[in-house]
C-alpha cells in the first residue's frame, strides 16, 4: 500500500472551501520551559475560520460537498445547546445556499450567549429535543414536515463524526506532516480532546495511511474510554474503506484517556478552568471549558507523570470551542482576579 494511493483516493472527494488552511503550527515556548518536559507545539485549528473557528470546519468541507453533489437542500444536525459543531454547520450550510435546522438539547446552561447567540445571529432554525430524547428521534419527528415542504433533508451526525467527515482529519495529518518537514522536526505525539470521535478517527487513519509513527492520545471530555475506543476504531476502519485501503488497527492505535472528563460532557473541571487561565497568561492563547481546557490539563498531567521523554515533541491540537467561554463560568475569573 503506497501512501500516494490513498492521497489519490482522498483527492477524489470534493470539498467546498470553508476552512482557512493550513492552520498555523506554533511553538508553546513558555509552557515547554515551565513543564520541563517534552517540546510542545500547538496546531491552531481554532484558527480555521468559519464563524469563529474550530475542528468542525475541516469535516464540513467534505460533508457539505456531499450534500450539494447529491441534491440535498436542507441540512439537519444536532448537538448540545452550546455545540460548536452546530454553530459551524449553520455557517457552512448558509454559505453554500442550504437551509439548516439545528436540533439542540436543552440544558442547565442559562441564557442566549456563546454558541447559541452565534447560531441565532447566523439565522439557524432551532428545534429543541424533549427531555432525554436522542437527536435521531427528533430528526425522525421533524422529517415528515420537511419532506411535506418539498425539501430534501441531509442529516449530519452529531460532531460530523462519520467516515466522510473524518476525512478532514486525514487531511490534517497530511498537512501537519508537511509542516513538520518544513521545520525539520519529528513529532511523536498529538494530544487532542475527543468527543464524538471523528477527529481522532481521522487522525488515527491518517497516521496509518502515511505509515507515520505519530501517536494520538485522545482526551475524553465525557464518554467512557471503552465507548470512545470502539467508536473511533470503527470510524477509522470505515475511513480506510472510503479510501479503498484496508486499515487494520491494533490495541495501541486508539488510545483514549477518560480520567480528565470530571462530571462529564459539558461540565467544566477545576483543573480545566485553571489550565485555561494558565495558558492564557503564559502563551496568550484562549482555550475553552468543555474540550481544550480539559485536554490541556491532561497534557500537563501526562508530562508530570512522565508519559513523555524530554526528547519527544508533542503537538497539542487546539480544536476551538472558545465561544463556550461566555455562557460558562466566566464569573470565576472576574471574581478571583
Ligand atoms: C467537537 C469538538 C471536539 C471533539 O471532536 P470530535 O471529533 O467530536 O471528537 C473537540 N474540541 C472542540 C472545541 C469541539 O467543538
Amino acid at each position: 500500500m503506497l501512501s500516494t494511493d490513498f492521497k489519490n483516493e482522498l483527492a477524489k472527494f470534493r470539498r467546498v472551501p470553508l476552512a482557512h488552511l493550513p492552520t498555523p503550527l506554533e511553538e508553546l515556548t513558555q509552557l515547554t520551559r515551565l513543564l520541563e518536559g517534552p517540546h510542545i507545539l500547538i496546531k491552531r485549528d481554532d484558527c480555521s475560520g468559519l464563524a469563529m473557528g474550530g475542528n468542525k470546519a475541516r469535516k464540513l468541507e467534505f460533508l457539505i460537498a456531499d450534500a450539494l453533489d447529491r441534491g440535498f437542500d436542507t441540512i439537519v444536525t444536532g448537538g448540545a445547546i452550546q455545540s460548536n459543531h452546530c454553530r459551524q454547520t449553520i455557517a457552512a450550510a448558509t454559505k453554500n445556499g442550504l437551509r439548516c435546522i439545528l436540533v439542540l438539547t436543552p440544558s442547565w446552561i442559562q441564557g442566549q450567549n456563546g454558541n447559541l447567540l452565534l447560531d441565532k445571529i447566523l439565522g439557524a432554525e432551532i428545534v429543541l429535543t424533549n427531555e432525554g430524547q436522542p437527536w435521531e428521534a427528533k430528526y425522525a419527528e421533524i422529517e415528515p414536515d420537511i419532506l411535506a415542504q418539498g425539501k430534501k433533508p441531509y442529516v449530519i451526525p452529531t460532531g460530523g463524526s462519520n467516515a466522510l467527515g473524518s476525512l478532514g482529519y486525514v487531511e490534517m495529518i497530511n498537512e501537519l506532516l508537511t509542516q513538520c518537514e518544513q521545520i525539520n522536526r519529528q513529532v511523536n505525539y498529538i494530544v487532542s480532546a475527543s468527543g464524538s470521535g471523528g477527529t481522532q478517527a481521522g487522525m488515527v487513519a491518517g497516521n496509518k495511511l502515511n505509515g507515520s509513527p505519530l501517536k494520538v492520545i485522545g482526551i475524553s471530555v465525557g464518554r467512557k474510554k471503552e465507548d470512545s475506543v470502539a467508536r473511533i476504531s470503527s470510524v477509522a476502519e470505515e475511513v480506510g474503506t472510503l479510501l479503498n485501503q484496508s486499515i487494520t488497527l491494533n490495541e495501541h492505535d486508539v488510545e483514549v484517556l477518560d480520567a480528565y472528563k470530571g462530571g462529564g460532557y459539558g461540565v467544566p473541571t477545576e483543573e480545566g478552568l485553571d489550565e485555561i487561565q494558565r495558558i492564557a497568561r503564559l502563551e496568550g492563547i484562549i482555550l475553552d471549558p468543555i474540550y481544550t481546557g480539559k485536554a490541556m490539563a491532561a497534557l500537563a498531567d501526562l508530562v508530570k507523570n512522565g508519559r513523555f521523554d524530554k526528547s519527544d515533541t508533542v503537538v497539542f491540537l487546539h480544536t476551538g470551542g472558545t465561544p463556550a467561554l461566555f455562557p460558562y463560568g466566566y464569573q470565576r475569573w472576574i471574581t478571583k482576579g
